[in-house]
């Protein structure tokens, strides 16, 4: 898989206009701001691939982007906990998100993105639990690591690797930059098995 060729194929609002569930998907999660479209272009070398945004929580819309390979795909889910968002926006949000999860057959394997300086929070925890009942593999992004002095970024990685110990879902923890671009071949590597096999 060339993941330099990923291109923007469809944006979902509803569950409805997700392309046929056929083929095999990796979709990647993250609190809103906590680096997922920039971890996405990353990966994709794709500056523009999947918006990254100032303004976070911006997009709500599952976004659906077509690699080489015949039905192999990678999946934008919105992000979460924008904390300007009204009631109704987070509830639709969950809606969406829990009804793509729970349903999609072609779905592979999920990437959770996380600050490393914030990481494992609430919502990072209640997708690492459902990702455990569901027997989905797990691959986690602790990204910005260029923001934290090397050894920082080293002891943060052995409490999250300490804290999930009891995960078997968890297949990769990988620290990550999309400045520095550190990570992303292992990340390609990982999502290339899980895609591939
Ligand atoms: P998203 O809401 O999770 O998609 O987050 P974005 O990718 O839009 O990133 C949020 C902010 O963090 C932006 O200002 C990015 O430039 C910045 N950012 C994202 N990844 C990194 C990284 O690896 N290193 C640094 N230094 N900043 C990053």
């Amino acid at each position: 898989i060339s993941f330099n060729s990923a291109r923007f194929l469809i944006s979902a609002p509803r569950l409805e206009d997700c392309p046929p569930d056929t083929g095999a998907e990796v979709a990647f999660a993250g609190r809103s701001n906590a680096g997922k479209s920039s971890a996405m272009n990353a990966i994709t070398a794709n500056g523009k691939l999947a918006r990254t945004s100032k303004t976070p929580g911006r997009t709500r819309l599952i976004n659906f982007f077509s690699l080489n390979r015949e039905n192999a795909r990678l999946v934008d889910l919105p992000g979460y906990g924008y904390a300007k968002v009204s009631r109704d926006m987070k509830d639709d949000w969950q809606k969406h998100l829990g009804q793509y999860l729970n349903d999609r057959q072609c779905l592979r394997g999920l990437v959770l993105v996380m600050d490393i300086r914030h990481p494992l929070t609430e919502f990072d925890q209640m997708m690492v639990e459902w990702c455990e009942h569901n027997k989905l593999p797990l691959m986690i992004l602790a990204t910005k690591a260029d923001k934290l002095k090397f050894g920082q970024a080293k002891t943060t990685m052995l409490e999250i690797s300490k804290k999930l110990q009891e995960f078997t879902c968890v297949e990769h923890l990988v620290m990550f930059s999309s400045t520095s671009k550190r990570g992303v071949d292992e990340c390609r590597a990982a999502l290339t098995d899980w895609l591939e096999n």
